[in-house]
C-alpha cells in the first residue's frame, strides 16, 4: 500500500471536541488511516475546551502570515493515540466555552461565517505548505460545511494538493447572506451559481461539493438518497451532476471505545458468550436514572440530538401508548427547546417509566448502550448513524427507520431473516407515529420470546463495523482524487 500524506480537516474530533457523529469519525478515521501506514495529520480549531483537553502542546507557528489578527498553530497528539494534531488558535474566534457552533442561547454564533472562513484560510495555508510546518500533503480531506471553503480556496491554486469532501449531513449547509461573501474577501471568481452562490446567498457546503476532486458521504444508501429531491436539500441537481465523483463509504466505529468487553465506562463488562454482565448494566442504568430496578421490564434507550431529523416528534406522539405497557424508556439528548420541554413534561406524568436527561453525557451514553434492551432511532433521514452500530455491538436491539445508513446496518427481524439467523433488529418504513408504534409492538413481541431475543442479540453482537475496511475505501477515494488532480 502506498503511503500518502493526508491532512484531515474537521470542526470537531473526539475526545478533544464532539457534538455528534462527525466528532466520532474525525477522532477515529485518521487513527485507522495511520495504522494503514499513512502519514496523517489532523487539524481542528483550538476551542477553549480543546485547549483544556489537549495535554502538552508546542507552538509551531506563532503568527500565520496573511492574517490581520493573531493566528497561531499549536501541535500536539490526539489524546489516547500517537496521531499528530494541529490546532488553529485564533482566540477572537475560537476561545469560547461549550458548543463549537452555538452560543449559550442555543443559537448559531452570529459570526460563524467569519470563524470558519478564518479556519479555512489557515488550513489552506497549511495545505500549501505555507505555514512553516515543512509538510506538504498529497490530499486534503475536508468534512462538512465548516470546511467547505477549503476546496474552493485551493481550487484557485495551480500547485495545490488533491481535495476530498465528505458529507456527514447535507441538511447543514452553512448558508449566509450575500453580504458575507464580500465581508470575507473571497475571490470574486467563486461567486456564481456554479460556484458558492445558492439562491442568492453564500453556501459554504457548495465550496466542497463543487470544487473538491472527489466527494463522499457516510453510507452507500445515503449516497443514493441525496441524488433525489426528497433527501437532496436542494443540492440534488449539483450532486447528480457530480455523481461520478461521489462514493458512499459506511462509517466504521471505534471498538476500543465502544465494546462491552472492555468499556471502562459501564458497570460490568460482558460479551456475546457471557451476557450476564448486561443484566448488571441494566440494573445500574435503572438505578442511575431513578427508575425501578426491574430485571424483567424491557428498557428502551435513545441518545441523540432532539431535532426533527431524528424523528423525535414521532417518538413523542407514540410514547403515551407505548407507556401503557410494562416498559421503561431512558432518553439522553439535547436540542430544540420544544422537544426538551415536551419530553420533560411527559416524564412528569410517567415518573416510574420514563427517564429523560437533557444534556450531553458521554458516560451515561455508554451506560444506556450497555444497559438498555432496545435502542430506538426513528430518523427521518440518517446519513450513517452511529448509535445503532454501537447498539449492535452491545446487544441492544436497534429499532430503526429504513433510511440512510440505518438500512445499511440493521437487518430486519422478518420471519425469513429470523429463520436464517441474520436478523439484528427491527426496521420500519413510514415516518409516522403509527408505523413507529407497530415497530415497538413487533420488538416487544420478540422480547417476550427469550430464545428468539437471544438469537437476535447474538447475531447483532457478531457484526463487525470496525474502521479497517472503511479506511481502505477512503484510501481508494484519495487515490482517485490524486488521479483526477494530476489529470486536470
Ligand atoms: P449525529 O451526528 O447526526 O448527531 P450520529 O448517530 O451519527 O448522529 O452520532 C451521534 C454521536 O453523538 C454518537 O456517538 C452519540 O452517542 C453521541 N451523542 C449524541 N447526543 C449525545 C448526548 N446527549 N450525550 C452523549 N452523547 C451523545
Amino acid at each position: 500500500m502506498q503511503t500518502h500524506k493526508i491532512l484531515f480537516v474537521a470542526s470537531e474530533a473526539h475526545p478533544l471536541m464532539k457534538t455528534g457523529g462527525l466528532g466520532d469519525v474525525a477522532g477515529s478515521l485518521p487513527v485507522a488511516l495511520k495504522s494503514l501506514r499513512q502519514d496523517v495529520r489532523l487539524i481542528i480549531p483550538a476551542y477553549r475546551d480543546v485547549l483544556a483537553r489537549a495535554g502538552k502542546l508546542t507552538l509551531v507557528n506563532p503568527a500565520l502570515a496573511g492574517f490581520s489578527e493573531p493566528v497561531r498553530i499549536l501541535e500536539g497528539k490526539l489524546p489516547g493515540s500517537t496521531l499528530k494534531v494541529w490546532l488553529v488558535d485564533a482566540p477572537a474566534w475560537f476561545d469560547r466555552p461549550g458548543n463549537p457552533y452555538l452560543g449559550p442561547d442555543g443559537k448559531d454564533w452570529p459570526d460563524n461565517a467569519q470563524r470558519f472562513a478564518l479556519f479555512a484560510n489557515a488550513v489552506a495555508a497549511v495545505a500549501r505548505n505555507q505555514a512553516g510546518l515543512d509538510w506538504q500533503p498529497d490530499v486534503v480531506h475536508c468534512n462538512d460545511w465548516q470546511c467547505g471553503l477549503i476546496p474552493a480556496l485551493l481550487a484557485q491554486d495551480a500547485t495545490r494538493p488533491a481535495t476530498v469532501f465528505t458529507i456527514h449531513n447535507l441538511a447543514y449547509q452553512g448558508l449566509f447572506p450575500v453580504s458575507a461573501f464580500t465581508d470575507l474577501n473571497l475571490p470574486p471568481a467563486l461567486w456564481s451559481p456554479e460556484g458558492l452562490e445558492f439562491y442568492g446567498g453564500l453556501s459554504f457546503i457548495k465550496g466542497g461539493l463543487v470544487y473538491a476532486d472527489m466527494l463522499s458521504t457516510v453510507s452507500p444508501n445515503y449516497a443514493r438518497e441525496i441524488l433525489t429531491p426528497e433527501y437532496g436539500c436542494g443540492l440534488e441537481g449539483l450532486l447528480s451532476h457530480r455523481a461520478g465523483r461521489l462514493m458512499g463509504i459506511l462509517n466504521g466505529v471505534d471498538y476500543h471505545e465502544w465494546d462491552p468487553q472492555r468499556d471502562a465506562l459501564i458497570a460490568q463488562p460482558y460479551s456475546a458468550r457471557d451476557l450476564s454482565g448486561k443484566a448488571a448494566n441494566k440494573a445500574a442504568l435503572q438505578a442511575r436514572v431513578g427508575l425501578p430496578v426491574a430485571p424483567e421490564i424491557p428498557v428502551i434507550g435513545l441518545i441523540g440530538r432532539l431535532v426533527e431529523q431524528k424523528g423525535v416528534d414521532l417518538l413523542l406522539a407514540s410514547l403515551p401508548e407505548v407507556l401503557q405497557q410494562p416498559v421503561q424508556v431512558v432518553m439522553l439528548g439535547s436540542g430544540e427547546k420544544r422537544f426538551e420541554a415536551a419530553f420533560t413534561d411527559l416524564m412528569a406524568h410517567h415518573p416510574q417509566q420514563l427517564a429523560v436527561q437533557i444534556g450531553f453525557d458521554e458516560e451515561l451514553a455508554h451506560l444506556i448502550e450497555s444497559g438498555a434492551d432496545m435502542f430506538v432511532m426513528p430518523s427521518r433521514f440518517e446519513p450513517c448513524g452511529l448509535n445503532q452500530i454501537y447498539s449492535l455491538r452491545y446487544g441492544t436491539v436497534p429499532i430503526v427507520r429504513r433510511t440512510g445508513g440505518l438500512s445499511d446496518t440493521v437487518v430486519d427481524a422478518t420471519p425469513d431473516n429470523l429463520a436464517s439467523g441474520s436478523a439484528t433488529g427491527v426496521v420500519f418504513d413510514e415516518a409516522s407515529a403509527p408505523a413507529l408504534l407497530a415497530a415497538f409492538q413487533r420488538a416487544l413481541v420478540l422480547y417476550w420470546q427469550p430464545l428468539v431475543w437471544q438469537q437476535i442479540i447474538r447475531a447483532s453482537m457478531r457484526q463487525d463495523f470496525s474502521w479497517r475496511r472503511s479506511a481502505k475505501h477512503y484510501l481508494e477515494l484519495y487515490e482517485q482524487a490524486i488521479a483526477f488532480r494530476l489529470s486536470a
